[in-house]
């Protein structure tokens, strides 16, 4: 069969190798091709605000540190004294965080200081009450210190005007503290996405309810759901949709009108109730359907009016790897971010692998450190696409390229850790 990717020719001569499925890499760039941040943005509580994206760069209104503040707790003093030290200094007065001192403090005398309290007008410099002689009311001072010591300037940490967070920055417990360190309490970000989500086949039943026989658990909804949760998007929950055409026309339809995104598992394979591609050739178009992966290689991707398609496969394990691997960036891109970097290194593998060359894999693997730091790993043991069992105790995919064949044990391997 001719492929109709031409950088496929190269790889035509391989075992696993099917002509119409798309590479990895090529199927990612593919998709990135066709997405653009969401249009609207809304101002929300920055208490709100955790998982959203920034859609505007964040300016400080103000200077951090906002005045001069103490650093430690100790002695406000002129440097002029500390020039002249080892000195004598009357103490006037205390200034504690959030209630200064209000006089002024002139040579020779100096102020009590806790931390966070403003420096009081007159002095430039702290001095730790560890290197004071208290007596009386007054403090001895030794040699050794430096002007403008233990004080934290105005703008020191931000100047006002000054670029704070960038649009497209993921709002982060960090980034809400931050936001609020500035004086904001509400923040301008890309509407929610909303992702319409529904599981296809008949065999499919909800947990909580006894399986009849040739029945199994609809696990995919919920690893779906998990991994849509952390994203912070908009979740249309649809369910469970039959393997009947007519009903699956009018899901993909009701989704399309009323989300950004729409995700299904099922039912995009070659089988006689696989109807999925078709009908997003009937009412969409298909970029591709096919990827040169394992596991995963069904994978629709396409689109309904403007709305994307990611049509994932049935086995629960290539949902989580297909999600992982295209669908979360996707999602990430419209949501207004950058697609993250995916972190990958090499690790040592310590068990052999059976791999046939013509498709990506992406086993599931356990790493760890030996005794010397290096990073070992082992796969979680038999790789079929329906033990879910293997993504929870996995801590990282082992990343097998598409040309790779069996690997003995010893031999270096690519991970990405979870
Ligand atoms: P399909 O792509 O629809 O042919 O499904 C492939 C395999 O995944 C079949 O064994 C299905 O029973 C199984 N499967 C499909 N959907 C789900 C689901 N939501 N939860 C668990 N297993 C599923
Ligand atoms: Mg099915």
């Amino acid at each position: 069969m001719e492929s109709k990717f031409s950088f496929l020719s190269t790889l035509e001569t391989m075992g696993d190798y099917d002509p119409d499925s798309m590479p990895v890499e090529q199927a990612r760039q593919l998709i990135q091709q066709f997405l653009a941040p969401l249009a609207e943005n809304e101002s929300i509580n920055v208490s709100d605000a955790l998982h959203r994206t920034l859609a505007a760069d964040i300016l400080s209104p103000m200077n951090v540190p906002p005045h001069n503040y103490s650093a430690m707790d100790g002695y406000a003093v002129h440097s002029d004294d500390l020039a002249t030290a080892p000195g004598r200094l009357a103490i006037i007065g205390s200034a504690y965080a959030g209630r200064m001192f209000e006089g002024h403090v002139a040579a020779g005398e100096c102020v009590r200081i806790m931390t966070g309290a403003l420096i009081p007008e007159g002095c430039d410099s702290v001095v730790m009450q560890e290197h004071v002689q208290v007596a009386g009311s007054f403090i001895e001072i030794g040699e050794g210190h430096l002007r403008g010591q233990n004080i934290r300037l105005v703008g020191e940490d931000i100047t006002q005007g000054a670029t704070v967070l960038a649009r497209g920055q993921i709002i982060r417990p960090a980034e809400m503290g931050l936001l609020a360190s500035l004086g904001l309490s509400e923040v301008k970000v890309y509407r929610k996405l909303k992702v319409a989500l529904f599981s296809t086949g008949d065999e499919l039943q909800q947990p909580g309810t006894p399986l009849a026989p040739g029945q199994i658990y609809n696990s995919n909804r919920y690893s779906l759901l998990g991994m849509l949760g952390e994203l912070g998007v908009e979740i249309i929950d649809m369910g469970t949709i039959r393997d009947d055409k007519a009903s699956l026309k009018v899901a993909l339809l009701d989704a399309a009108a009323r989300a950004d995104v729409i995700i299904t598992s099922g039912g995009v394979s070659v089988g006689e109730a696989d109807y999925i591609k078709q009908l997003l050739a009937e009412i969409g178009e298909v970029v591709f359907w096919k990827i040169a992966m394992k596991p995963g290689k069904p994978l629709a991707y396409g689109k309904i009016g403007t709305c994307h398609f990611f049509g994932l496969p049935g086995n629960p394990v290539a949902v989580m790897v297909t999600f992982q691997q295209f669908v979360r960036d996707a999602l990430r891109v419209l949501m207004g971010q950058q697609p993250k970097l995916i972190l990958e290194f090499q690790a040592t593998c310590i068990s052999p692998i059976r791999k046939a060359p013509g498709r990506t894999e992406f086993q599931r693997g356990i790493l760890s450190q030996d005794k010397n730091g290096g990073w070992i790993v082992h796969t979680t043991g038999a790789q079929c696409s329906g033990i879910l069992s293997s993504m929870s105790k996995a801590n990282c995919f082992i990343v097998l390229p598409v040309s790779q064949g069996n690997i003995e044990a010893g031999s270096a391997v690519r991970v990405q850790p979870f």
